[in-house]
């Protein structure tokens, strides 16, 4: 009897297993085509400023619309693009997309400023200094308007030297942020060697932050380390007054979160800037 109920389960496990695989080959294959068939879309969640709570610029997060399962989620989509090298040829269109957003908000609110996430494939292509120079040339777009976000581990990955390719796309004109801070590895070392503009606070310290002594030691931590070194610090993923207040009390420069907006889509941020008189503030 357990012979025959443990072939049984060995046997389901073994069709889900096969019901799996078969739906990443199909996530792959869609994935493959979602550009052409035009299924991508960007968001923009507002960044503000803590003190005054102006928005000075905007995180620029790519969505997939499929036509079957809604919209997936980068978190899935985004690895699948990496393995295939699809995100190559993604990550551009992204930052074509986003960067054509920007040129025409920064006519009104020429501060304005908009960072984009860079995978490792991509940070890996020898072209990319060369392209992002080439967008903010074609686009007009201020040096220190567009921002990439990258995460420790994309520089923990890079072969090449990570050193040589950030001070080369730093030279195109692009900011420097190190996404998700704190949960690499050996995140001191990299704000030594690399020519970094801004940390981001991950946020798996954000939400403790008031709730949990270690959390708001981390952050108190993160906020003094960026200001000795010069950084500008954003909170990631701040979903209360509660967090925002103790950001406030910790002089965090700048933060995102449900709490201040979730991402949205393009005619809503204008509506977000133009309704809020004065709204970027300055440089930050
Ligand atoms: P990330 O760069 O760390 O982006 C922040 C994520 O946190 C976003 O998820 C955002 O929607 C979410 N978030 C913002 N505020 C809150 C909050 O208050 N609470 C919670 N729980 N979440 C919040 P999203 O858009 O699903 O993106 C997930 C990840 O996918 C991003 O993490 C980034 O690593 C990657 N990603 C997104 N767009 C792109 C892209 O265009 N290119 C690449 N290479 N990666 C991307
Ligand atoms: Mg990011
Ligand atoms: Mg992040
Ligand atoms: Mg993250």
């Amino acid at each position: 009897r357990a012979k025959r109920r443990g072939r049984g389960r060995f046997e389901l496990f073994d069709e889900e297993l096969r019901a799996r695989a078969g739906e990443r080959v199909r996530l792959e294959r869609d994935l493959h085509r979602a550009l052409e068939r035009e299924q991508f879309r960007v968001v923009y969640q507002p960044v503000v400023d803590v003190r005054t709570r102006q928005v000075v610029g905007a995180e620029a997060l790519l969505r997939w619309d499929h036509p079957d399962w809604g919209t997936v989620s980068p978190m899935e989509f985004i690895p699948v693009a990496e393995e295939s090298g699809d995100i190559v040829a993604i990550g551009e269109w992204v930052l074509r997309e986003a960067c054509g957003q920007v040129s025409r908000w920064q006519q009104r609110w020429p501060e304005f400023r908009l960072s984009v996430n860079v995978s490792g494939r991509q940070v890996a292509e020898p072209g990319l200094p060369e392209r992002v120079a080439a967008i903010l040339a074609e686009e007009g777009l201020a040096p220190g308007t567009l921002g990439l976000e990258i995460t420790e581990s994309v520089l923990m990955e890079a072969d090449g030297d990570p050193e040589v390719i950030l001070a080369r796309l730093r030279e195109a004109g692009a900011r420097l942020l190190l996404d998700d801070f704190g949960t690499g590895y050996s995140s001191l070392s990299y704000l030594k060697r690399f020519p970094l503009d801004t940390l981001k606070i991950d946020r798996s310290f954000v939400d403790g932050l008031g709730s949990e002594d270690e959390d708001s030691a981390i952050v108190a931590a993160i906020v003094q380390l960026a200001s000795t070194l010069d950084l500008t610090v954003v909170a990631e993923g701040v979903e209360t007054e509660e967090q925002l207040a103790q950001l406030l009390a910790l002089q965090c420069d700048l933060a995102q979160g449900y709490l201040l907006s979730r991402p949205i889509d393009a005619p809503d941020l204008e509506r977000l800037l133009g309704d809020t008189p004065e709204p970027v503030l300055r440089a930050a």
